[in-house]
């Protein structure tokens, strides 16, 4: 994989930077990704922002062979249920890996990858993948 050198430097530079910013709930202790005001859980109003872990284990996760508009071309791709090393489950699909070698438990890191490129407009997605460690 040479992603790194076909992006503009401008990128590289947001991918060092790049965090795993979650929340903590003051209330439950639950933590969620990404952060958001208030807890999904209990409905608490006050998270704390906490960086996760990016690591964690696949718990859950689809083959998609019938992707939604924008992602046609791509299949099969997986998206996996991940939870992170701090509790926090994180929606994501994998990458670097065969659809057919995921399994539950596998241990994966996040990394920040391209989604899609819009037709339209040419303007290119990014976000969290996970993949294999
Ligand atoms: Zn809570």
């Amino acid at each position: 994989m040479v992603w790194a050198e076909s992006v503009p430097r401008v990128w590289r530079e947001r991918v060092k930077k790049y965090r795993l910013l979650g929340g903590k709930c003051l209330k439950c202790g639950s933590v969620v990704y990404p952060y958001r005001p208030a807890c999904p859980y209990c409905g608490h109003e006050e998270l704390q922002p906490l960086e996760l872990s990016r690591r964690g284990r696949v718990i859950n996760f689809t083959i998609i062979r019938h992707p939604p508009t924008g992602f046609v071309g791509k299949e099969p791709y997986v998206v996996a249920i991940v939870e992170l090393e701090d509790g926090a489950r994180v929606l994501a699909q994998l990458t670097d890996v065969k659809p057919e070698d995921v399994k539950i438990g596998l241990e994966v890191e996040a990394v920040f990858r391209k989604y899609r490129e819009q037709a339209s407009n040419g303007v290119i997605e990014y976000g969290i993948k996970f993949r294999p460690v």
